[in-house]
């Protein structure tokens, strides 16, 4: 643990000169609070509410619960109202909050690493059953979320939860979330480190503490080890990615300060080499400067990049040292990234220990506890206790032998969770949308099913990769503009002047080799209904004029 890191509310040191107007930076003084959010937490901290939750709303109903847990405190425990069923997309953006209230929760649970045993599946499985409808989504951040919970439930499900050793702390909310790591930690041929016990020890030490449960908004973390580095280091507030120093010793690259949002930027790397034994106390000192010098004036500009865009890679790295650490960072080579790994770990592919890994795809993240329990039973049965969650919202199984792979291949296929799916199956993400959240104006799983449908049938032998995202508003949690083919959900006019669901079309979006933000073109825009059209014209520009060599993304 950094040596004074945990005391909020320190004074500025000369390497922080004060800001003509205050931002809310607890390091810089302002420690009331500026905001219905900073107060909230002010008044109790988040992780305070699950005692309530068990005790108190789970016996009493929802209608017993304070209004302020109810809107901000239940986050720290990955709980969010659902928005009411029923109502229309058009309407919902004139309806104020309240009332659209209804008593279903979404809970997301962390996996961190994306690392799930059977058993643990199995669990996720019988609480979607059970207490969920049956539905369930694979998030892009390898979560995975519920909905249709109740909170007379929660106690019961937390306990099922727990007893394979999974949580739902700090699942959202303004707190360090689930920490992202590579789906093929310790079994992929070129890794340079397995980040694993950088991940538990992140967890065991730093999730649910109260020194980081009042950050000015939610912090991310990734952790990577090989060179396709598909837990995109590149837009997560913190990342480490596997590197090995001048003296051949493996470690990570750091960065800080990538987000995507209404305000998208890439992370910066620091230029310092973070031993092994180093991570944990480097990401407490890293997410301390959040908290204590973050921006906490307006949501809008509390997350960890705005800090760093406005101090730099070297001061940042400057603070980190001098007031976190109290030790400098050696300094570090960039990771390389292999142009030839696949980030989404999709399809059959050999493992360093001779046996093989088998990546598939439901539909846009979209699972049932039913799949869910029969993809638990499919890989013991093909000897494989290890299932991972990706950060494309696909699943891959572990450890399978070479003579076992045509009938796992068969299992899963019977299960419509493909192991060689369309490239449009494979790389369409699309966020929860109108269906269960409450922000969203538009709705994304089922258009993006149908339009995967349509392409399929369209567009049968087009095989060039392409990436197609969309969000159900301009939050941006399936990523658009980093898609080849990013989709903002909005109202739109159509043909007959009447306001109807539809997209602004963000194009050439892309990371790793390709990294860059998608060009929004002003008045590109498409109603949901015409959205099949819309792409499938795009592509076949692309096919006509392509010259060889050439993939949509370059
Ligand atoms: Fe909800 Fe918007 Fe995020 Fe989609 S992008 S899940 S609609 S907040």
């Amino acid at each position: 643990m950094p040596p004074s890191s945990a005391q909020p509310g320190r004074t500025a040191t000369a390497a922080t000169p004060r800001r003509r107007r205050g931002e809310g930076q607890w390091a810089l003084g302002y420690r009331e609070p500026l905001n219905k959010n900073e107060e909230n937490k002010k008044n109790d901290d988040g992780l305070n509410v699950r005692d309530r939750i068990i005790n108190i709303y789970s016996k009493r109903g929802f209608d017993s619960i304070d209004p302020a847990d109810l809107r901000g405190r239940f986050r720290w425990f990955g709980l969010y109202t659902q928005r009411a069923p029923g109502i229309d997309g058009g309407k919902t953006a004139v309806l104020e909050p309240e009332e659209l209230d209804d008593s279903y929760f979404m809970l997301r649970v962390r996996i961190d690493g994306g690392q799930l045993s059977a058993a643990q599946l199995r669990a996720i499985g019988e609480i979607s059953r059970d207490h969920g409808r049956d539905t369930a989504d694979i998030t892009d951040r390898q979560n995975v979320q519920f909905h249709w919970i109740r909170v007379e439930d929660v106690p019961a499900i937390w306990e099922k939860l727990e007893s394979v050793g999974l949580s739902t702390t700090e699942a959202c909310g303004d707190t360090p979330r689930v920490i992202m790591g590579c789906p093929l930690a310790g079994v992929a041929e070129h890794e340079v480190i397995d980040p694993t016990p950088q991940i538990r020890q992140i967890y065991d030490e730093h999730i649910g503490s109260p020194l980081y449960s009042n950050l000015p908004r939610k912090f991310k973390t990734s952790l990577s080890g090989c060179s396709s580095h598909c837990v995109n280091h590149e837009i997560n507030d913190i990342a480490f990615v596997g590197v090995r120093d001048g003296a051949g010793e493996a470690g990570y690259d750091l960065f800080v300060g990538g987000g995507l949002s209404t305000n998208p930027m890439f992370a910066q790397r620091l230029g310092a080499f973070v031993r092994p034994d180093q991570v944990s106390e480097v990401w407490a000192g890293v997410c301390s400067i959040f908290r204590d010098y973050g921006y906490r004036r307006l949501r809008t500009r509390a997350r960890i990049k705005f800090l760093i865009k406005d101090w730099g890679a070297e001061k940042f790295r400057q603070v980190l040292e001098e007031e976190y650490l109290g030790y400098a960072l050696q300094d570090g080579p960039a990771p390389e990234l292999d142009p030839g790994l696949e980030r989404d770990h999709v399809g059959v592919h050999r493992q360093n220990d001779g046996r093989f890994y088998v990546g598939f795809a439901p539909r846009v993240g979209r699972v049932s506890g039913t799949s869910l329990l029969r993809i638990a039973e499919i890989a013991e049965e093909h000897g494989s206790d290890r299932i991972r969650t990706t950060a494309d919202q696909k699943l891959v199984i572990l450890d399978v032998e070479e003579e076992r792979i045509d009938s796992i291949r068969a299992a899963l296929g019977a299960e419509d969770l493909q192991v060689e799916p369309s490239v449009f199956r494979r790389q369409t993400m699309a966020c929860t949308g109108i269906e269960f959240c409450k922000l969203a104006i538009v709705e994304t799983k089922a258009r993006a099913s149908t339009l995967i449908d349509e392409l399929e049938k369209r567009l049968p032998d087009f095989g060039e990769p392409l990436t197609i995202n969309l969000n159900g508003c301009p939050n941006s949690c399936a990523r658009i503009q980093v898609a080849d083919i990013g989709l903002k959900g909005q109202l739109v006019m159509n043909a007959d002047g009447e306001q109807v669901e539809g997209y602004q079309i963000h194009l050439g979006g892309g990371m790793g080799m390709t990294r860059s933000f998608g060009k929004k073109i002003r008045g590109l825009k498409t109603t949901a209904d015409d959205l099949p059209d819309y792409v499938e014209r795009v592509l076949r520009r692309f096919q006509d004029q392509k010259k060889d060599g050439e993939s949509f993304a370059s």
